[in-house]
């Protein structure tokens, strides 16, 4: 296998885990909530946890097929803001990273 066939198999693995963590969040989120106001409560309290975990999932799962269109396009590996190559360990690191090191955040 190449090397881009490595990278793809690896972000298309992680885009499958985030769909169904997604799938997860959104069944949870579609339960009823207790008739008891004190569990109530307590669950509105885990609905929060939970939508902050579906935000970054969503976010997460949107960087990763933002990679796959990158490698389709030819595009991938190279710095969205400088043009430059982005550092073999970098994406090793973090494999839907768009932005070199010293252009991300
Ligand atoms: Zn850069």
């Amino acid at each position: 296998m190449s090397a881009q066939a490595d990278i793809r198999a690896g972000l298309q693995a992680r885009a499958a885990q985030l769909e169904e963590r997604l799938l997860n969040i959104q069944q949870d989120q579609g339960k009823a909530y207790s008739a008891d106001s004190e569990e109530r409560a307590q669950e509105r309290e885990n609905d929060e946890v939970i939508d902050g975990i579906g935000e970054e999932t969503r976010a997460d799962l949107a960087s990763v097929r933002a990679a796959l269109q990158r490698l389709e396009e030819g595009s991938y590996g190279i710095c969205a803001e400088c043009g430059e190559p982005i550092a073999a360990e970098r994406l090793q690191a973090r494999p839907e990273a768009s932005r070199c090191i010293g252009c991300a955040d």
